[in-house]
């Protein structure tokens, strides 16, 4: 059947493929061990649990109202002012069905033919597809390990132009685990103020943040900066909630009143069984959620400890995130029984078949001299994947 041309601008999430392949050869009955997705191991609280089991017991299974049910969007809100100190009204906060959809969503009532969207790279897989769909262009600014990987004002002041409509921006970041100083973010800001960007800011991994430093909101930088920021979280990473499908943004009335018509249109309101589990989520005891971040940093110590042990191999610390990305270009040009690796999905691939260990090529984000591993996973299976990966790349000559 004739489909329509948009779908030649986007390709199948690359993590999510991986995923996908991962598991049906696990279910083949092959060993595999997986660095893909990023999905946290964890299972859901039973307090979380819990509120959905009682949810649908006491018959809370029809619609809701579209943007998110009343109770849900208060504990947004006490969350952003607990947090960031920032005020926001209901009418301020829309809930969909995972960051994803708040982040398409939005990308969809903001942007359009004829616009720019910049996007700092390394990025996360679907931000390019999700501004391709809109019809807008993502101009993709590079940033580079020299600068640790993050955005330099001079960078951002020379990929503005007049149709830049957007930047889309994450920390801790999926990829590279990158954090940005309150200084360096202020000098961010300075820029999208002075030029009037919109900010998307995807706050996903904002509680898993390690060592000494410390998450900023732009938005609570000042009025001005709340005017041009949308904030876009979710329970998925911070609560171990990726099934359930819960996200949200809040920022200025118009776009999310905007947001609210156009969800109103595809989905309708996110489960409302989900929308008692965020809840409780966000309601309930929070000691879980640092737990888990300290159980995530002990992970990152001995993967990057394991990882740069490996002759050729370079990686930078993640400071959040559950990630890490290596450099691996040491490799390209060398090979094994006649299959040369060229580049990072050679190398993917490679890895697959000859080690049984799934990783996504850098190239998915945008940097093709690296692959992304995915350390939600136990240390048993961290230790025994960086194994078959140090044996697997000794064999390259
Ligand atoms: N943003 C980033 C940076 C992510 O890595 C992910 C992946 N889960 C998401 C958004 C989407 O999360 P959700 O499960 O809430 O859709
Ligand atoms: N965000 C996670 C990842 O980057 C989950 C998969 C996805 O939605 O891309 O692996």
């Amino acid at each position: 059947m004739r489909l329509a041309k948009r779908m030649d601008l986007i390709k199948p999430s690359p993590t999510l493929a991986i995923q996908a392949k991962a598991n049906a050869l696990k279910a083949s009955g092959l060993d595999i061990i997986s660095f893909g997705a990023g999905e946290p191991d964890f299972e859901t609280p039973d307090n979380i649990k819990d509120a959905a089991i009682a949810s649908i017991k006491a018959g809370f299974t029809k619609y809701t109202a579209v943007g998110g049910i009343d109770e849900l969007k208060d504990a947004i809100i006490d969350k952003l002012k607990r947090d960031h100190q920032l005020d926001y009204s209901r009418s301020q906060i829309v809930v969909s069905n995972g960051a994803k959809h708040s982040l398409f969503n939005l990308a969809h009532v903001l942007f359009e033919e004829g616009d720019e969207v910049l996007i700092p790279s390394p990025y996360w897989v679907s931000y390019t597809d999700i501004v391709y769909l809109t019809g807008a262009k993502p101009v993709v600014i590079k940033t580079y390990a020299s600068d640790g990987f993050k955005l330099q004002p001079s960078q951002l002041e020379d990929a503005i132009t007049s149709r830049t409509r957007g930047i889309i921006i994450s920390y801790p970041s999926n990829p590279a685990g990158i954090c940005y100083t309150h200084r360096e973010l202020e000098k961010l800001a300075e820029v999208l103020l002075r030029h009037q960007v919109t900010i998307i800011s995807d706050d996903i991994y904002e509680k898993i943040i390690y060592d000494d430093n410390k998450f900023y909101s732009m938005a609570s930088f000042s009025e001005e900066m709340k005017k041009i920021c949308i904030i876009v979280n979710g329970v998925s990473k911070s609560y171990s909630m990726t099934g359930w499908r819960i996200g949200y943004a809040a920022g200025p009335e118009d776009v999310i009143s905007a947001v609210t018509k156009y969800q109103s249109q595809n989905t309708s309101n996110p489960s409302s069984i989900s929308q008692k589990a965020a809840l409780e989520a966000l309601r309930g005891p929070q000691e879980g959620v640092e737990a888990r971040a300290r159980e995530f940093q002990k992970r990152r110590d001995v993967i990057i400890k394991r990882l740069n042990e490996i002759p050729g191999i370079s990686c930078m610390n993640p400071q959040g995130a559950f990630y890490v990305f290596p450099n691996i270009a040491a490799f390209f040009g060398r090979g094994f029984n006649g299959k040369i690796i060229n580049n990072s999905s050679d190398m993917a691939s490679y890895l697959l078949e000859q080690a049984n260990v799934a990783v996504i090529p850098g190239a998915d984000f945008g940097h093709d001299d690296h692959l992304r591993l995915s350390y939600a996973t136990s240390l048993e299976q961290i230790e025994k994947g960086t194994e078959r990966i140090r044996e697997a790349l000794l064999k390259l000559r």
